[in-house]
């Protein structure tokens, strides 16, 4: 039998993890660095400030930016990557939503496969939100999100409003992660999904001050009834992220103290 199939008998890694976070900075991407930081992992970040990497990925420049920083920094070969970078509903205009949330994570994804591929023990995970089940569908904006251009999705965005643009974002990324398990599967990468729901972040106190989004958000029922503090989710990330859990490939992990089996029971 062969070592592939029996992983306990794979021979345990000799060399450093070397693991790429984008939004680094701050909140949920910040603990996932401290996490694999702690762990001994070489963790490279991409941000607008206070990054290895500093990047911009609302553009096409930035998002370029991104990919060659970390594929300089990281060398020959990448084990991990998190793409978490993202803004909140409360944002505006709401094109950027989906600008940074959707075609920037995707970027950032696809421009680090051909590294993955060389990791070893490799995968990534996309940092969604529960939002993407808990949000009524928009689908004019899902289908562009699925086959349109970045330009026709920013013209359907922008005069939409925030939290409609930011559960759409989340749900077209779930499910362009999932539409990637074939070729990622081949490529040996394995590529998951966690799907949060309110976490103590900058990006939630924002959300919070907003004069709409705040009694909406504070109005969600949480089964566990409290909010989650970023190091549980950067905990569900590392065990995506950990070779030991290799078969899981294609899933989201929901991290939100139950509130989407509250609302979507029998959505399975
Ligand atoms: P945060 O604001 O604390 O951190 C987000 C980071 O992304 C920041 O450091 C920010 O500078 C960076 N970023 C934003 N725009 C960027 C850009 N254009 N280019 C590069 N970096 C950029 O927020 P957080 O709560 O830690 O959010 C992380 C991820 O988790 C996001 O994708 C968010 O949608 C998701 N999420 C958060 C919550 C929550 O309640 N906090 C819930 C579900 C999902």
């Amino acid at each position: 039998m062969s070592t592939t199939s029996r992983p306990d008998l794979a021979p345990v890694s000799r060399h450093t993890r070397t693991i790429a976070v984008t939004g680094s900075a701050s909140g949920i991407g910040a603990a996932v660095s401290r996490r694999f930081e702690r762990s001994g992992a070489r963790v490279i970040g991409v941000d607008l400030h206070d990054a290895p990497v500093v990047a911009d990925l609302s553009g096409p420049d930035g998002r370029a930016r991104a990919v060659a920083g970390l594929t300089e920094l990281a060398g020959s070969r990448l084990d991990g990557l998190v793409v978490c970078a993202g803004l909140g509903p409360q944002t505006r205009p709401t094109d950027r939503i989906t600008s940074v949330n959707f075609f920037g994570a995707l970027a950032v994804l696809d421009g680090m496969l051909p590294l993955l591929a060389e990791g070893e023990a490799p995968a990534a995970v996309v940092v969604s939100s529960n939002s993407a089940g808990l949000t009524p569908a928009h689908d004019e904006l899902l289908a562009l999100l699925a086959e349109g251009t970045e330009a026709e999705v920013s013209a359907c965005a922008a005069p939409l409003d925030g939290a409609t643009v930011y559960g759409m974002s989340k749900l077209a990324l779930t499910r362009a992660m999932r539409r990637r398990v074939g070729a990622w599967g081949r490529a040996g990468v394995r590529l998951n999904a966690v799907a949060p729901g309110p976490v103590d972040t900058p990006l939630l106190t924002g959300g919070l001050e907003d004069p709409v989004l705040g009694p909406l958000i504070e109005a969600l029922p949480v089964p566990m009834g409290r909010r989650a503090n970023p190091a549980e989710i950067a905990a569900a990330i590392g065990f995506l992220l950990d070779p030991a859990n290799g078969y899981i490939h294609g899933s989201v992990l929901f991290v939100d103290g139950g509130s989407d089996a509250l609302f979507r029971p029998d959505s399975l």
